[in-house]
């Protein structure tokens, strides 16, 4: 067995030395991260996080299974989503995990029916939509008014109504979850703001929580990796510190997905073919769409560096061979590049290969670690690789 061109190669020691800085930041013990699993769901990426303390932010069954299977405590396993199917609900409250984040007033009646079937008290957060702006891409913004996601703050009285008549439900948190790729804090400080005044409000009705949620979010340096491997964990928590007013004993979670594996992992290709273009050359590797889909999906930027040459730079577009205009990685400037040249795609650690498909019947993009081989190890020596592999 070989393994070839395109794979994700993921750098161990930078995950290590983020969830580090990451766990060293936090300087209140009441906060507690829970990674959110759907940015990257590769079992050795998901042990080395489970490691270091974090609990699981889960947004399907079989992210609630993939979390237990590796490891993670149900009590440090939490689960959202707008759209949950009674399988999965079934699955959580029978599993006993920490909380379900509620997002519609008809959630509630569904699983306090599971619950009262099992016998048990479901732990439920109101997932609020607090109408902040994330001020970032618009199919990454999950907060605003017009977003299909959480109970609008108008209709919080409602759901505390609804599920005070719920003998098989406890209300136990409040969480939010306003978008991702977030570079200015302040949206994070308004966020504080309308925590405190939902909290304000339960207290007022005698509704003190155990916890508040405020998602995750945090983003990461797309247009420079190298300058910033790891995010400003410190500035991000001190909002935190210093905006939301919390009751004695009261926990803060929060959900990192992106900042924490964003930067470990890159996209490896190969050239196939360079093409002369109307405005520029045409670099054509064999990594598309289906291995990365966010240039495609968001107009994301990732930047891509010619590892096999230096040497001045000249423009040029690198694309994918997927038969689909939008299969490009953007134009770029690189040495002077052949077929056969290594290409990487950077920062593709978040939202990279878990959302990889097989469209044109393409092979899926396998994984290789630093603990195993490093990069320029098999770069130079493909035989290494497959014979680790085969082992
Ligand atoms: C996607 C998601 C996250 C993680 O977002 P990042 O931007 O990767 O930090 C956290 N919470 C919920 C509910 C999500 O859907």
């Amino acid at each position: 067995m070989s393994v070839r061109t395109p794979f994700y190669y993921y750098d161990l020691t930078l995950l290590e030395n983020t969830l580090e800085e990451m766990q060293a930041a936090i300087n209140n013990p009441n906060f507690k991260v829970h990674y959110a699993i759907k940015a990257n769901a590769e079992d050795r990426i998901l042990h080395t996080i489970k490691k270091h303390g974090l609990g699981a932010d889960c947004v399907s069954g079989n992210e609630i299974k993939k979390a237990l299977e590796i490891g993670f405590e149900p009590q440090d396993i939490v689960l959202a989503g707008i759209g949950k199917s009674d399988e999965e609900l079934e699955l959580a409250i029978s599993q006993g995990i920490h909380s379900i984040n509620c997002e519609s007033i008809e959630e509630l009646e569904v699983i306090n029916e599971i619950a009262e079937r099992h016998e048990a008290i479901a732990s439920i957060a109101f997932r609020i939509n607090p109408n902040v702006d994330a001020q970032t891409h618009h199919k990454i913004t999950t907060g605003l008014n017009e977003n299909k996601f959480g109970i609008p703050i108008t209709e919080l009285d409602a759901a505390v109504d609804e599920i005070l008549k719920h003998k098989n439900l406890a209300l136990k948190g409040i969480h939010f979850h306003i978008g991702s790729q977030i570079l200015n804090l302040n949206p994070f400080a308004n966020l504080c703001q309308q925590a405190n005044n939902v909290t304000t409000s339960l207290k007022a009705r005698g509704i003190v929580l155990e916890h508040i949620n405020v998602g995750g979010g945090l983003g990461i340096n797309y247009t420079n990796p190298d300058s910033q491997l790891i995010p400003n964990f410190v500035e991000y928590f001190r909002v935190f510190e210093k905006f939301l007013n919390l009751e004695e004993g009261q926990t803060v979670h929060f959900e990192l997905g992106r900042s924490i594996v964003g930067q470990c992992g890159s996209l490896v290709s190969k050239v196939l073919y360079v093409k002369k273009g109307a405005s520029s050359n045409f670099a054509i590797i064999d990594a598309g769409m289906t291995d990365l889909i966010r240039p495609a999906l968001y107009n994301a930027f990732h930047k891509v560096e010619n590892i096999s040459k230096d040497g001045e730079l000249e423009p040029y577009h690198v694309v994918g061979p997927i038969c689909e205009s939008s299969d490009t990685f953007g134009k770029t400037e690189l040495p002077k590049t052949s077929r056969g040249d290594f290409l990487i795609i950077k920062s593709a650690g978040a939202y990279g290969q878990v959302l990889s498909s097989n469209y044109n019947l393409r092979d899926r993009a396998a994984a290789i670690y630093s603990d195993d081989i490093s990069l320029e190890n098999y770069i130079s020596s493909r035989e290494t690789v497959s014979e680790l592999l085969a082992v």
